[in-house]
């Protein structure tokens, strides 16, 4: 099933019953398994907000560059929307996104906290401890 979200704006696709993929977002899309927590809407909303923050911070230096310099051509705003996914490579920066989004799920369901600082530590190569992946969240709450 795919629905329309209002905000932050993105198309939602629920996956069917018994697949038990992971939930995902890539730009303003979401993935979620069937009958998402809010928890989980919650956590990968936060991604589509930062989306939109950062293509939008982009699109608009990017547009400011092409009008200041004229040898770059306006198509460079295209450029705008991968601009988060070239982001997500830096570590720090990918640690702190996920930081927020989990600390967002557990705005939601706190008792899924430690569950959060887990899924932190082992599953984005992060380098950091289950307490500092733990820590993160929290300051971020
Ligand atoms: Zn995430």
């Amino acid at each position: 099933m795919i629905r329309a979200q209002a905000w932050p704006p993105a198309i939602v696709y629920i996956r069917d019953p018994g697949d038990r993929r992971w939930a995902k977002q890539r730009g303003p899309f979401i993935a979620v398994p069937y009958a998402p927590s809010a928890a989980i809407m919650a956590h990968e909303s936060h991604h589509v907000a930062q989306w939109w923050a950062i293509t939008l911070a982009a699109g608009a230096a990017l547009a400011a560059l092409a009008v200041g310099v004229p040898a770059v051509p306006l198509a460079v705003v295209g450029v705008a929307p991968g601009v988060m996914g070239l982001c997500m490579l830096i570590p720090a920066f990918r640690f702190a996104a996920e930081a927020r989004a989990y600390a967002a799920g557990a705005r939601i369901a706190p008792e899924l906290l430690d569950v959060y600082a887990r899924a932190l530590a082992t599953g984005y190569d992060t380098g950091r401890s289950l307490d500092e992946c733990r820590a993160a969240i929290i300051a971020r709450l």
